[in-house]
């Protein structure tokens, strides 16, 4: 028997948004679309919050370097840093910390630019659109709620048991 997918809540709830964007979004580009509208709505809210604790606690004292290489572990900082970290130490490093994401959201932005280049036929979207529907059926559609109550008939093996 094939190793089943984790069911623990937040893999279900990660399935579940998953075939949400494939039904939703069943074209190359929509997804395109999708990807960037998500991209370009990350990096505008985290610089933001960036701009706005370095408006309120400053970003000269202890500079973190900016563009770095990707920050330690968090452990491996939190070792480093005085043995009682105050507030301020928090603050501190959660704006570095910020500082590494929007630079690696505009790393990732470079990238997408030239996939998000890319115009196909129509007859290459029909394909998109066919696979989506295989890929993420509508979950309120009677067949799958059909399927589902099937499936939920059969009792749970215990994993012992395949
Ligand atoms: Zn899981």
């Amino acid at each position: 028997m094939p190793e089943e997918p984790c069911q623990c809540p937040d893999c279900q709830r990660f399935y579940r948004e998953h075939d949400r964007l494939i039904r939703e979004q069943p074209t190359l580009r929509q997804q395109q679309e999708l990807s960037w509208a998500a991209l370009q709505a990350f990096r505008t809210l985290a610089g933001r919050a960036l701009e706005e604790l370095q408006r309120r606690h400053g970003d000269d004292q202890s500079p973190p370097a900016a563009s770095s290489p990707p920050a330690q572990p968090l452990a491996a900082a939190a070792g480093a840093a005085a043995s009682e970290p105050t507030e301020a130490d928090a603050i501190q490093q959660a704006m570095a910390d910020l500082e590494n994401i929007n630079a690696h959201l505009f790393s990732i932005e470079v990238l997408m630019e030239r996939i998000f280049d890319v115009r196909v036929p129509d007859d290459v979207e029909q394909v998109f659109r066919e696979l989506a529907g295989e890929l993420a059926p509508d979950p309120l559609n009677a067949d799958r709620l059909r399927l589902n109550r099937l499936l939920h008939q059969t009792p749970d093996l215990p994993p012992d048991r395949r």
